[in-house]
């Protein structure tokens, strides 16, 4: 690792720590030429295996690409796609997988998608959970009351909040 200061092409580490519950390790190095100190951090790679067995990095801002467009027209911010990317690659990394199945990151991504908007989950589960007909799209609806009774997108408009909490 060449130095940040001289640019020499070598340096000395003189200190190693696992940070993040082993996830990362920083290791303080020193350049033997300049003699200045510098940080270098080390995380593991965690890869995706695409369907056509394709492996390829993982990519927060990807996940964040995906959702984004199941939320297009949708009140979505920025802010909220930059914490479900968060949220995913956390959930990711804490599977404890080095390789993880792009199906499964889809899978992933619905947890906190349908606590964001409901019509972006609904869009981005028929993709993910293979829906095939209506049916499928009113079981999730009906889920999707089940856990969130007071979000207006997915309240039937003909019955008052309460008794959609009760239904089972
Ligand atoms: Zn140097």
């Amino acid at each position: 690792m060449h130095c940040p200061y001289c640019r020499h092409g070598d340096s000395r580490v003189i200190d190693s720590r696992v940070a993040d519950d082993g996830a990362t390790i920083r290791r303080r190095r020193q350049c033997p030429e300049c003699e200045r100190r510098f940080t270098t951090v080390e995380q593991t790679q965690l890869a995706v295996v695409k369907r056509s067995g394709v492996v390829e990095p993982f990519a927060r801002e990807k996940v964040v690409q995906g959702v984004r467009k199941a939320c297009k027209g949708r009140p979505v911010s920025d802010a909220d796609l930059a914490r479900l990317g968060q949220q995913v690659e956390e959930a990711i990394r804490q599977s404890g997988q080095a390789e993880v199945p792009s199906e499964t990151i889809g899978l992933t991504i619905l947890g906190p998608l349908s606590q964001l908007d409901a019509v972006a989950y609904l869009r981005f589960a028929s993709v993910y959970r293979h829906y095939e007909s209506a049916d499928d799209f009113e079981q999730a609806i009906h889920q999707l009351r089940a856990d969130r009774p007071d979000d207006d997108a997915v309240r039937d408009g003909d019955r008052p909040a309460d008794d959609v909490r009760a239904a089972p």
